[in-house]
């Protein structure tokens, strides 16, 4: 089964890092560590264990990182080697879970705390957390790809874990598989770019409503990663909030905050034309570029600046790119003891911290998922990603589905998408799949840019 596979191969890592800083994002792919070959589907790792046959599969900025040679040396001992990427996958279970069907129930005798429940449902301290049951063979399914001690065989679990913060697991680099944060960096699990499918663990599947399409679906993903921003920005009824960036996360989490939070202002720097207008069908107040955001910012909260720092400012700034230069700017725009919450992946970055200090500003990072408090009732992070996809119609922002033999031209549409006009670009694995092919059978690239309702 074909499939791409990214190797350690320090020579084609430098190449890489090349090509790209040389001809832009996606560019290494040509001369980098990934390559499309024949790629064994993956052994089930253990009891509760499921495979997947992926439908469709998004290139995410921290793919194209990898690719780049560009990601902080700080994942290199929580990734191993080879391993198939995609962790943002749509796809249909192949062999089914036991005992599904019965909404709201866990395994009896189960002493798992979380997930290990054929149906979903992830009892968080007692309390059934989620729900939907995920059903039998050719259910469409959704991955939450972080691998946290449940999914690795690990008991106890560590305490992020057990109160339903997988994202914050803290063993993922040990249990019964190799070290990986997610399935699409661990070599035991296979990934989502590849016909080949992958594994999952049952706690790790979300059922798909039927209504919802493909390209909806591919979004819950990414979409989950904005909720948990939106959460963690701890936006207060009457706040102005200022999102940096407006690709693929920059437009999830203005439509999360838009549905989760209550801002007086949502206020949005966007690059591109296409990037402004679906920020303000997603829900932002204002809309400008990113070199004006300070100045919208100071506009609306009345304040002064000097020496280019706003006197004050947005009390919250969510910077969706993760550079020197968006930390900079997210620094010089959120007021006196504001919050900025950073969920765009940083790597090294250059900042003077000096207003931070004396402003007393609160940075915080957004990883991943588990679950949330929205106002005081705990639901997986998933499932409320579900509900804003749905919502907001998050499927338009998929801009170009790609087979697997062209990835070096969707890695490059990947790592331009401002540019060119895109948010999201998929792989599109339809036409192989086993249990009917949803949707016409992709035979080359196929741009929908013009599809945006
Ligand atoms: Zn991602
Ligand atoms: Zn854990």
């Amino acid at each position: 089964m074909k499939g791409l596979l990214f190797e350690r191969n320090l020579p084609r890592f430098a190449a890489s890092r090349l090509a790209s800083a040389i001809g832009g994002s996606g560019r290494g792919a040509a001369v980098g560590p990934l390559r499309l070959t024949d790629v064994t589907p993956p052994d089930l790792p253990g009891p509760g264990w499921h495979r997947v046959q992926p439908l469709l599969a998004g290139i995410c900025g921290s793919d194209l990182s990898t690719i780049d040679g560009r990601s902080s040396r700080y994942f290199e001992d929580v990734v191993s080697f080879p391993f198939v990427p995609g962790h943002e996958v749509v796809g249909i279970l192949e062999d089914g879970i036991p005992g599904t069907g019965v909404p709201g129930t866990g395994v009896p005798g189960d002493a798992n705390p979380v997930g290990g429940t054929p149906v979903g449902g992830t009892p968080v301290g007692g309390t059934a957390v989620g729900g939907t049951p995920v059903g039998g063979v050719g259910t469409r399914v959704v991955i939450e790809p972080v691998l946290g001690c449940v999914a690795r065989g690990i008991q106890p679990l560590c305490a992020a874990c057990a109160a339903g913060r997988t994202g914050g697991c803290e063993r993922v680099a040990f249990g019964h598989l190799s070290p990986g944060l997610q399935i699409g960096f661990c070599s035991d699990t296979g990934g989502g770019w590849s016909a080949g499918g992958l594994v999952a663990h049952e706690a790790q599947l979300h059922r798909v409503p039927d209504a919802m399409s493909d390209e909806d679906a591919v979004m819950v993903e990414p979409t989950a990663c904005a909720v948990h921003a939106a959460v963690d920005a701890e936006v207060e009824a009457g706040d102005t909030v200022a999102v940096l960036g407006a690709g693929t996360l920059g437009l999830c989490t203005v439509a999360a905050l838009r549905r989760l939070a209550a801002p007086d202002t949502l206020l949005v720097g966007a690059r591109y034309a296409h990037q402004r207008r679906l920020a303000e069908e997603l829900g932002a107040d204002v809309v400008v570029e990113p070199g004006q955001l300070a100045r919208a910012v100071r506009r609306r909260s009345r304040s002064l600046s000097v020496s280019g720092t706003l006197t004050g400012g947005a009390d919250v700034v969510v910077d969706c790119v993760g550079s020197d230069e968006s930390l900079a700017q997210a620094l010089t725009m959120v007021r006196p003891r504001g919050r900025v919450v950073l969920v765009g992946m940083p790597g090294r970055v250059s900042v003077d911290l000096a207003s931070l200090w004396h402003r007393e500003v609160a940075v915080t990072g957004a990883y991943a998922y588990g679950v949330e408090d929205v106002g005081g009732t705990l639901r997986r992070t998933f499932d409320i990603a579900m509900d804003v996809v749905a919502a907001a119609g998050l499927g338009r922002l998929v801009s170009a589905h790609y087979p697997l033999e062209h990835f070096e031209e969707a890695l490059a549409h990947a790592g331009a998408a401002g540019r060119r006009g895109a948010v999201k670009v998929v792989f599109d694995l339809r036409a192989g799949a086993r249990h009917g092919a949803r949707g016409p059978a992709t035979t080359g690239p196929t741009a929908t840019k013009g599809r945006v309702p």
